[in-house]
């Protein structure tokens, strides 16, 4: 006998059982309580059923010809369109050993026979309600994978309008510079003072905005997904950053010292500019009459290294540890200590797409430390560059 299922309020139970007269008071029970109940009388019709409209709940007899019920169960959690809906046995085989092979294939629940009607109507209440809150989490993860996937599709879509904007607003601004510096040139001493203050003006207008979207270009490119990461010596990468930053070193009376740096996996040029960003800033936010004196240093911690670039600058006062990281954020205005308020965040983003870690520690009038992390990976093939 099988009935053909509608739409139900409390839910849709199987009830499988080659004597099903044995269960007409819990069938009764379960219509009255609002439960859509469909029965089959063997293993075979209860595989169909299940796979054609998927019950909320299967209610299973152990004890049948041909497919008995743990054959049934296994045949059931291993087809996608039925594993997860919860079985229950019911048997008069009431040993222990039975229970525990019910719940091993399985199973949800094991009645024993002849059971409490009551009792299983609240075991099934229970059950149903449980996996009706699975099917609401199930479907609110879907909705915020789906969420997720919008917001990262859009943010990609921002930074390329920002990069193809940055770019294209490099060409006529370095002829801006250039034009500006020509007339400079062009008319030598003949400005007086008002025009010589515009022209001036225009100049440093301009280099600050080619600052701007180099920076801004360098924030948009520099988690472009795919970028080979090798197995870095990270002292070749400072003395680099450190050659280009000699002048600056110098006109400062700078002390830059440095440990032996790990071999750490990265691309190169990135974290080159992390170094460049984080040495840059420590020259930059130096004490007035304090030389700067800036050390490179780096540990290991379980799974990761940890760098740390410490300065005895003018320091950042707690309140602020996390919001320098965030794109455009700076603490002082352009005129005391120039800049966009992008390193830092480039600074995060680079070391974040290796999965790692920045932040800092730092005490207004003593000096900043900046740490960051990268992940060993044990499994990388050792090829240093
Ligand atoms: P920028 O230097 O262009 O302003 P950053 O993103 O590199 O941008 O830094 C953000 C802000 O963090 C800076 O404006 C500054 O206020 C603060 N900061 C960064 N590095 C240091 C440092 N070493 N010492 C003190 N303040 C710092």
């Amino acid at each position: 006998m099988n009935e053909s299922p509608s739409s139900s309020r409390n839910g849709d139970i199987l009830i499988v059982d080659d004597q099903p007269e044995n269960l007409q008071i819990l069938f009764e029970m379960l219509t009255q309580n609002g439960y859509e109940v469909r029965r089959v009388i063997d293993g075979k019709q209860a595989l169909v059923a299940a796979s054609s409209e998927p019950p909320d709940l299967i209610l299973l007899d152990i004890m049948m010809p041909f497919l008995n019920g743990y054959e049934v169960c296994q045949l059931l959690k291993s087809q996608p369109q039925t594993k997860d809906i919860p079985v229950f046995f019911l048997s008069a085989l009431n040993s222990q050993e039975e229970k525990i092979k019910s719940f091993k294939i399985g199973g949800s629940d094991y009645i024993s026979k002849p059971f409490h009607v009551k009792e299983v109507l609240a075991r099934i209440d229970h059950q149903i309600a449980i996996a009706n809150q699975k099917r609401q989490l199930a479907k609110q993860c879907d909705q915020l994978e789906e969420i997720n996937q919008k917001l990262t599709r859009s943010n990609r879509e921002l930074e390329q309008f920002a990069s193809v904007v940055a770019h294209d607003l490099q060409q006529p601004l370095t002829s801006l510079i250039a034009f500006s510096q020509l007339l400079k040139a062009e008319r030598g001493d003949r400005w007086d003072e008002r025009e010589k203050t515009y022209i001036e003006g225009t100049v440093e207008a301009s280099i600050r905005m080619q600052r701007l979207i180099r920076d801004l270009l360098t924030y948009c490119r520099c988690d472009t997904p795919d970028i080979p990461l090798q197995l870095t010596d990270c002292n070749r990468i400072l003395e680099q950053v450190l050659r280009d930053l000699q002048p600056e070193i110098e006109a400062k009376n700078a002390a830059v010292s440095w440990d032996i740096l790990p071999a750490a996996i990265a691309e190169p040029i990135q974290l080159g500019q992390v170094f460049q960003n984080l040495i840059g800033n420590a020259l930059k936010y130096r004490r007035d009459d304090v030389a700067p004196q800036i050390h490179v240093a780096a540990s290991e911690a379980g799974q990761d290294w940890i760098f740390c670039l410490s300065d005895n600058g003018i320091g950042i006062p707690e309140t602020d540890f996390d919001r320098i990281f965030k794109i455009f954020t700076r603490l002082h205005a352009n005129q005391q200590y120039p800049g966009t308020g992008i390193g830092l965040s480039i600074c995060q983003k680079i070391v974040e797409s290796y999965g790692g870690k920045i932040w800092v520690e730092s005490e207004v009038g003593v000096g900043s430390k900046f740490y960051f992390s990268i992940p060993k990976n044990p499994e990388f093939d050792p090829d240093i560059n």
